[in-house]
C-alpha cells in the first residue's frame, strides 16, 4: 500500500477485500504518509507546510517577527484526508511549472521535465517555499489603503519579517530559491502584455497564478481574479517593491555572500546540466542553445502571423482580414505548435530550396521566420481556393505590389497571392 502511486489507488486497494481494509487499520498514518511522499516527493515536508501554516495568526503589518519559525517544515503530525487534496492540488501547480523550466531551461526538445531528481527535488522545495511566501505576504492580506501605504516605517517592519522567514534557510538553498525567483519573474518577462513595473505585484500573486498567466499568455487573467490596486495604471505599490529583492539583499549582505548576478539564469544552482547548450540552428549555425526553436516550443514563438505575411501583402487589408479570421484559433494558442509542424510538411511539397529543412531540426529565430514568411502566404492561397475562394486575375507584381497597401480597389479586384513577374513598381 505504501507504493501506491496515488490516493485513489489507495482507495481502490483498500476496497478490494476485508482483508486489505484491515491491513490499512493497523498502520493508516504510516500508509497516507507513504502515499503523500509518492506524489510530492521529497519535498514533502515544504509542501505540507505550505497547506498548514496557520496564516491568520500572523499580522505583517505589526513588527511580530516569529512567523518565521511557525509550523516548522518537520512537523511529523498525520496527514488529513482534507490536506491529501490540498497536497495533491499544488503538487499538480509546481510539476506544471517544473514542465516549463525544464523546457526553458534545461531542454528545449520536451514538453515534459527532464530534470534529474536531485535537481527536480531543488526546484519544487524552493518553489514550495516560494508558495509559503506568497501566501504569508500575500496582497489579498491587506485593503486597498494598506497597499499603497508609503509610511516608511511600517514597510520597513514588513520588510523585516520577510528578510525573517527567508533568513531560515540555509544559503545553498536560498539560492536555488533565488534561481526559482528568476524563472518566475521569466514567465512574466515572455508574455508581451505585461508591464515590466508590475513584475513584483505579479511575483506576490505566487506560483499558481504564474502558471496562469503562462498558459493563458497573459497576466489579465491574474488581475481580473486578484483585483489589487496595484495594476491600476498610475499606482505604485510600495509595499510590493523589491518583494523578493530587498530580503535577499539583506541576507547575503549579513551573511557575507557574493549576491546571485542580474542575469545569472535561472538554471544556476538548480540543474546540474543543461541539455544542448551549445547547440547551433540546423540551417544557419548561429549559436542558439535553449533559445533555438523547436518543435517543443513553436507554440510560444513570438511573431504575430500576420506579420510573417510575405513583404506587401501583410498590408493588404483585402487579405488580412480575411486570414485574421482563418488564424483566430492559433493566436496564443498550444494549437500554433501543430501549425508550423503542418506547415513543415506542406512546404516538403512545394519548395525545392527548403530541401532538408526538417520539422524535427532546430532553428534560430531568423531561419524559423525567413521559412514561415516563404510558406505561410502559400499556405493561405491553398486554403482560400479549398473553401471555395476563386482568385481573381494575378497582379503583375504579386506579393511585391505596392498598390495593394493603399488602393483597396486594386487589392479587392486583383490577386496578390502569387509571386511577382514583374519588377518593383514605381
Ligand atoms: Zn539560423
Ligand atoms: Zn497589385
Amino acid at each position: 500500500m505504501t507504493f501506491c502511486p496515488n490516493f485513489d489507488t489507495l482507495q481502490s486497494t483498500i476496497l478490494v477485500s476485508k482483508t486489505f481494509h484491515r491491513v490499512f487499520q493497523t498502520r493508516p498514518k504510516s500508509i497516507t504518509r507513504a502515499v503523500a511522499g509518492n506524489i510530492v516527493g521529497p519535498a514533502l515536508p515544504q509542501a505540507l507546510r505550505v497547506i498548514r501554516f496557520p496564516y491568520d495568526d500572523y499580522d505583517t503589518l505589526d513588527g511580530d517577527l516569529s512567523m518565521a519559525t511557525a509550523c516548522p517544515e518537520d512537523d511529523k503530525s498525520v496527514i488529513t484526508a482534507e490536506e491529501v487534496e490540498k497536497l495533491e492540488e499544488n503538487c499538480q501547480v509546481v510539476a506544471e511549472l517544473e514542465d516549463i523550466y525544464s523546457l526553458m531551461n534545461k531542454d528545449r526538445t520536451s514538453k515534459t521535465s527532464v530534470l534529474t531528481s536531485e535537481e527536480s527535488w531543488r526546484f519544487r522545495r524552493a518553489m514550495y517555499r516560494i508558495m509559503l511566501y506568497c501566501n504569508q505576504f500575500s496582497g489579498t492580506r491587506y485593503t486597498e489603503e494598506e497597499i499603497e501605504l508609503n509610511d516608511e516605517e511600517i514597510l520597513d517592519k514588513i520588510r523585516k519579517q520577510r528578510t525573517a522567514v527567508l533568513n531560515e534557510y540555509p544559503t545553498d538553498e536560498l539560492q536555488q530559491l533565488h534561481s526559482v525567483v528568476q524563472f518566475l519573474r521569466s514567465i512574466f518577462i515572455s508574455l508581451s502584455t505585461t508591464d515590466l513595473d508590475f513584475i513584483d505585484s505579479l511575483l506576490s500573486t505566487g506560483p499558481a497564478n504564474a502558471l496562469r498567466a503562462w498558459q493563458d499568455r497573459s497576466y489579465e487573467v491574474i488581475q481580473d481574479d486578484v483585483e489589487f490596486t496595484m495594476f491600476d495604471d498610475e499606482d505604485d505599490a510600495p509595499l510590493f517593491e523589491g518583494y523578493f529583492s530587498l530580503p535577499f539583499e539583506n541576507i547575503w549582505t549579513e551573511r557575507k555572500v557574493t549576491p546571485p548576478k542580474e542575469d545569472d539564469p535561472a538554471s544556476k544552482w538548480i540543474l546540474d546540466q543543461v541539455n544542448g547548450a551549445n547547440d547551433t540552428c540546423s540551417q544557419c549555425a548561429t549559436p542558439g542553445g535553449l533559445k533555438l526553436y523547436t518543435e517543443a516550443n513553436w507554440d510560444r514563438f513570438p511573431i504575430i502571423l500576420a506579420n510573417l505575411l510575405k513583404k506587401n501583402i501583410k498590408r493588404n487589408q483585402s487579405i488580412t482580414q480575411s486570414f485574421f479570421t482563418a488564424t483566430a484559433h492559433l493566436v496564443a494558442s498550444d494549437a500554433l505548435g501543430p501549425f508550423i509542424g503542418d506547415l513543415f510538411d506542406f512546404a516538403l511539397k512545394i519548395k525545392p530550396e527548403f530541401d532538408g529543412w526538417e520539422r524535427t531540426d532546430s532553428y534560430c529565430l531568423t531561419c524559423l521566420t525567413r521559412f514561415l514568411e516563404e510558406h505561410l502566404w502559400i499556405w493561405f492561397r491553398e486554403e482560400r481556393i479549398k473553401g471555395g475562394w476563386t482568385p481573381p486575375e494575378d497582379c503583375w507584381y504579386g506579393w511585391n505590389c505596392r498598390t495593394q497597401i493603399h488602393k483597396r480597389y486594386h487589392a479587392d479586384t486583383k490577386n496578390h497571392l502569387c509571386a511577382p513577374i514583374k519588377g518593383d513598381p514605381a
